[in-house]
């Protein structure tokens, strides 16, 4: 039998882990149940912290924690799945094709910034995405101690005013002070359609971000979108025209593109439609999870967001019923009650918010130490010992906040 997991992020990897921990826990051997992972790079790319200096160390070692549980890494990205003959089609780096067959799938592709049809947004915008997009900024902002201090060289406008934009902007003015020395000038701009910022966040938190802008001297522009870019800047949907050295866009994700393969019902996002066990509907042998899949997190109506939160989670959840599928054992229903933010505020601090109904539980340099210690503990993968690495996606405590 075998169980082949798709996408080493935060969701597959829990989904390797806790596949791999029942499986030892049923005593069943890697040959009577193999279970395989398939990822372009054996890395877990630290997406949470892309919008930080040096996004080339943003990276954490695989190859060893998936050794050490009996895990096969196979090297390449999946194609094309073919759910009715139940395989994978793979293209390696060296160009060649493979076809690996399943007998559970766990579709773990993740999401990517969706990027809308905006004139001179594919030549001229950075993302903190995903790594590539984070080391070109970094580098784009290295090149502009190249360039003569006028003209906007110093101001930067993010494109969006979420999580994402937010915590990308406000780490902007430290940024270019360091690469631009002490007589960089940096001005950063917020714009986003919505009438005011992190419409996510809510009434509670609001005033405090607000704040923190205030502090750091960010500037917004609300109910107005960027229409166009070019080299020297950009111009809004309201006509305003603002000369500027770097856009950062930072407006909507969307699942992977390999969610469109599998014969499904999708979100407006695009990610698939899961039953309380993580199992896509109506199509036998596949399981989505993380970023990858819409599933319900309680009765009462809440859903799993694109969250390193939610998708570490169902990503235990998923491999571990995916695994209890094959070994004839029963499956473990996902939920997740608890739910906390903590948005980054650059040299502000930081923000900790608690529930759905983001109470605010700890702002500046208090929030700043619990985000350090999400961003740099938490959210790495366990020591590459089988025992420990085991131990830690029991699908019941990972994410136990
Ligand atoms: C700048 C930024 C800040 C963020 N901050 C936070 C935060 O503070 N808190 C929080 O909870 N979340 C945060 N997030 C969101 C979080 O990073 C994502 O929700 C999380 O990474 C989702 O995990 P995942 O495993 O589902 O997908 P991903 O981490 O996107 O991983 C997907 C994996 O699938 C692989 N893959 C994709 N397609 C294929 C294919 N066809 N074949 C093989 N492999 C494939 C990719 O290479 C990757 O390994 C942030 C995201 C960004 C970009």
């Amino acid at each position: 039998m075998r169980l082949v997991i798709i996408g080493a992020g935060f969701a597959g990897m829990y989904a390797a882990l806790s596949a791999a921990r029942l499986r030892d826990i049923r005593g069943a051997s890697p040959e009577e149940l193999e279970i395989a992972l398939i990822a372009p790079d054996p890395r877990l790319v630290i997406r949470p912290r892309l919008y930080e200096p040096k996004p080339e160390t943003l990276t954490a070692p695989l190859l060893e924690v998936l050794e050490a549980i009996d895990v096969v890494y196979v090297q390449g990205s999946a194609e094309t799945v073919d759910t009715k003959s139940r395989t994978v089609e793979i293209a390696t780096a060296k160009g060649a094709k493979k076809n690996l067959s399943y007998d559970r799938l766990v579709v773990a592709t993740g999401s990517r910034l969706f990027r809308p049809n905006i004139p001179g947004l594919a030549e001229h915008g950075f993302s903190v995405d995903q790594l590539n997009d984070a080391m070109a900024l970094d580098r784009h902002l290295h090149s502009l101690a190249d360039r003569p201090a006028k003209n906007g060289r110093d101001t930067v406008v993010v494109a969006g005013g979420g999580f994402t934009g937010i915590e990308a902007a406000t780490e902007m003015p430290a940024r270019l002070r360091a690469i631009l020395g002490k007589d960089a000038r940096p001005r950063v701009i917020i714009v986003d359609r919505n009438s005011a910022i992190a419409p996510d966040m809510g009434e509670g938190p609001r005033p405090l971000i607000e704040e923190a802008l205030r502090k750091l001297g960010v500037e917004g522009r609300f109910g107005v979108g960027v229409a166009e870019l070019d080299k020297s800047g950009v111009t809004l949907s309201n006509g305003e025209r603002i000369e500027c050295g770097t856009v950062i866009w930072a407006a909507g994700m969307r699942a992977a593109p390999l969610t469109t393969q599998i014969p499904a019902e999708r979100d407006n996002f695009g990610r698939l439609l899961v039953d309380r066990d993580l199992r896509v509907l109506s199509v036998p042998g596949v399981f989505a999870t993380g970023d990858a899949a819409r599933a319900a997190c309680d009765d009462v109506g809440n859903y799993a967001l694109m969250s390193c939160q939610h998708a570490t989670r169902m990503g235990a959840f998923a491999g571990n019923n995916a695994a209890a599928e094959l070994l004839g054992v029963p499956t473990m229903p996902y939920h997740q009650k608890a739910y906390v933010t903590c948005l980054d505020l650059g040299e502000a601090g930081a923000l900790f918010t608690r529930g759905w109904d983001r109470k605010v539980e700890m702002v500046g340099d208090e929030a700043k130490k619990t985000k350090r210690e999400i961003n740099t503990v938490w959210i790495y993968p366990p020591r590459a010992e089988r025992a420990a690495a085991l131990a830690s996606a029991d699908p019941e405590r990972v994410t136990d906040l």
